[in-house]
């Protein structure tokens, strides 16, 4: 794997480069990560990957601050997933850089209670685009709202890129695997699991679908110790609040903050 230590590094080289398939990181890697990475491996594309702890989209200082960082761990990882090309964009990334509004698809969810967190992803990503180029990105549908707004970002800026989803990588407990599990307490990985059986708890009730019985399910997060940000379910393209079981798929969505660590999952329930 060729190591990159500045976007400008990689742009001095690019030209020589085959087609790519492209996996942006914020580092910390887990088994997510490297599901991804497998994934962009499969499209014949050599496959380039970034780390870069994006402060724009962090506008809590102290998660920023606290964000894990293990990098020489990652690079092991991702050279034994037979990653390519690793960029670590240093902070000339930010200079000049254009700054990317989010629609307002990005106000819902996570962007209701983390204010211009998409305008900060959206920013940094279309820079990368811009230096990489790339033929092909891979998202984690662990992040459902950042991969829906990356996809309809492309769609918008006719962008000639090809998205793919990825499904979330869980523990054998159920836990979505996530950078920020590590700063969970001993105690709080126990309980922590509870998000996703609740998830799934809602996909067998789904006949029962609406706003009572996911405040039941909320209230029943909040007796473990859960602050949470919102449990809902929407439709999956607008995410538009829905109970529409009947002739629509539904996305049930969670963030919750658990001993000060904010944690997010999903599921999409199919239709009746
Ligand atoms: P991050 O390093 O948290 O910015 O995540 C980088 C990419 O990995 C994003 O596309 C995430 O959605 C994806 N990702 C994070 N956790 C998981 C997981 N448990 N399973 C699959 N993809 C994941």
């Amino acid at each position: 794997m060729i190591i990159y230590n500045s976007l400008e590094e990689f742009n001095s080289v690019k030209h020589n480069l085959p087609k790519l398939s492209f996996v942006p990181t914020m580092g910390n890697l887990h088994e997510g990560h490297a599901s991804l990475i497998d994934i962009a491996k499969k499209t014949d594309n050599e496959v380039v990957s970034t780390i870069y702890v994006n402060s724009l989209q962090f506008n809590d200082k102290n998660d920023f601050i606290n964000y894990p960082k293990t990098l020489d761990m990652d690079i092991e990882l991702l050279d034994k997933k037979g990653c390519n090309h690793l960029i670590l964009p240093d902070p000339s990334i930010l200079d000049n850089i254009k700054s990317i509004k989010a629609p307002i698809k990005s106000t819902k969810l996570c962007g209701a209670h983390r204010p211009g967190h998409f305008d900060g992803v959206l920013t940094i990503l279309n820079r990368l685009f811009e230096i990489i180029n790339p033929h092909t990105v891979v998202f984690g549908k662990k992040d459902y709202q950042q991969f829906l707004l990356v996809k309809d970002f492309i769609y918008e800026k006719k962008l000639n890129i090809n998205i793919i989803g990825a499904n979330t990588i869980r523990n054998t407990n159920g836990l979505a695997l996530s950078s920020r599990n590590i700063l969970l307490t001993e105690k709080d990985k126990t309980i922590a699991p509870t998000l996703y059986k609740t998830l799934k708890d809602i996909e067998i009730n789904k006949v029962y679908l609406n706003s009572e019985y996911l405040k039941t399910k909320s209230d029943y997060l909040k007796s473990f110790g859960f602050k949470v940000d919102y449990l809902i379910s929407c439709d999956t393209e607008s995410l538009e609040e829905s109970y529409n079981i009947n002739n629509n798929d539904l996305l049930i969505a969670v963030a919750a903050h658990l001993g000060g660590v904010r944690l997010i999952d999903n599921l999409v329930i199919s239709k009746l």
